[in-house]
């Protein structure tokens, strides 16, 4: 049994880790509630072919880290490394015609073959927002803003926000054009990955993490030169709609992002303090991705947070829990029936009640209670249970005495008083 372990690059989320993780989950869900955005859950496991159809297969993410397998009926199955194609797919198999305008958003693992590093894992978590059949750019804003504030309600300072346009489909084909001459020319100083691309998909090139090749593409010419008057304007839109709502922005021409299905905006997040996994937040318009899956010509707009790099950056405030209201010190046999009666009854006040199960000695469950810096303690031992009355006494020990009071168990009303003058129950 010793030598079984959980897969490199996967993480056990212990209890006290995951305080921090509901927190930040229920800032961020309540924030998305106000936005009044509609969770979606797709399958983790899909068939292989919605990724190398979605995502398309000259990505690094469908061609290097993938997790893919045969099942047992010899199908090619996959678990999702993204959830873009998975909402489309989901939309498009169940109507999308139906309910052309919809803003979604999913959280939950993903999973990819890379090298596991701070900040990077096999299984990670992402929370994502779609925005279904948008096509003004007010969509964009209302997105970017959207994640901005997200990260701005966990206290997150210091965040670049970086855009690019990367056209329509035609500005690309023309563009393509002039990058596959200087491709030809350049091939040479390229590395081997980018050299195979060139006849299977250029504009892949762009995404090379290898420096040297990025080095050379400095010098090769740019999308931002072939875009048509239409999709400058959406760009120069869009920012001056940034602008208005205060939201700074620096513009990154080489932003492309992993993913081929983007078209016009593209934008990340990024944050110094992760270091070199920076991007906390990444996302873009995808507007021929729901139409080359088969459904309906619909333009989309979304973006993906890593929850794991969130968590690396929200404060240590959100590591606190919420205390224990109330901790039931109980023994003896009577005693201890009613005192589940009893920790029923107080959770239907909305408190958080902490029975005793231990059957341990009076002064061992104090000093449990006192460790959990529970609020209050009600003490009931079988000379109270044989009274049916227990003691509740705020456990703060300079109001000791005149905080303690003792409260028939029939009696509710006073019961109810004494929570709502101490513990500010309502
Ligand atoms: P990176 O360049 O860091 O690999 P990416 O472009 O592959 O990111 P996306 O596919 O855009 O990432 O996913 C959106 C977000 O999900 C990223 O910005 C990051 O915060 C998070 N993410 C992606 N891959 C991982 C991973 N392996 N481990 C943890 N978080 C990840
Ligand atoms: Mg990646």
């Amino acid at each position: 049994m010793n030598n079984l372990k959980n897969l490199r690059g996967t993480v056990d989320l212990l209890p006290d880790q995951l305080i921090k993780w509901q927190n930040v989950e229920k800032i961020v869900l309540e924030q998305l509630s106000r936005s009044s955005i509609k969770e979606i859950r797709t399958p983790i496991l899909e068939m292989t072919e919605l990724f190398i159809r979605g995502i398309g297969e000259e990505t690094d993410v469908v061609s290097k880290e993938m997790y893919t397998f045969l099942d047992r009926g010899e199908r090619s199955c996959t678990l999702r490394p993204e959830g873009t194609a998975s909402v489309a797919r989901a939309l498009i198999q169940n109507g999308i015609s139906s309910n052309p305008h919809q803003k979604l958003w999913y959280m939950g693992p993903m999973f990819r073959y890379e090298r596991p590093q701070a900040g990077r894992q096999r299984q990670f978590h992402q929370l994502g927002v779609e925005f279904i059949g948008y096509q003004s750019v007010r969509s964009e804003v209302e997105i970017i803003a959207l994640a901005w504030d997200i990260l701005g309600k966990l206290g997150i300072k210091e965040l670049n926000l970086e855009i690019n346009t990367l056209g329509d489909l035609n500005d690309r084909l023309n563009f393509q054009k002039s990058f596959l001459k200087w491709l030809n020319i350049n091939k040479d100083s390229l590395d081997s990955d980018s050299q195979n691309r060139i006849n299977k998909n250029p504009l892949r090139i762009l995404d090379s993490k290898n420096i040297q090749t990025k080095k050379v593409l400095e010098n090769a010419p740019r999308l931002f030169n072939f875009l048509s008057d239409k999709s400058h304007k959406r760009y120069s839109d869009l920012k001056n709609q940034l602008e208005v709502l205060q939201i700074p922005y620096v513009e990154n021409f080489n932003l492309v992002r992993g993913l081929d299905y983007y078209t016009h905006t593209a934008f990340e997040i990024t944050c110094g303090a992760l270091g070199s996994q920076a991007t906390v937040c990444g996302g873009g318009r995808y507007d021929d991705l729901i139409k080359q899956m088969g459904g309906p010509n619909t333009p989309a707009i979304g973006f993906a947070i890593g929850l794991e790099r969130l968590i690396l950056l929200a404060g240590k405030e959100l590591e606190v829990p919420r205390n224990t209201d109330i901790y039931i010190i109980n023994q003896g046999l009577i005693a201890e029936s009613l005192a589940i009666d009893l920790a029923r009854k107080l959770r239907n006040y909305d408190l958080i009640v902490e029975l005793d199960l231990s059957g341990a000695s009076f002064s061992k469950q104090f000093k449990k209670a006192n460790k959990l810096r529970s609020k209050s303690i009600i003490i009931i031992g079988d000379d109270e249970a044989a009274k049916k009355e227990f003691t509740i006494r705020l456990f703060d020990k300079e109001s000791f005495d005149n905080k303690e009071e003792v409260i028939s168990l029939e009696n509710d009303i006073k019961l109810e008083k004494w929570l709502s003058i101490n513990l500010s129950f309502k």
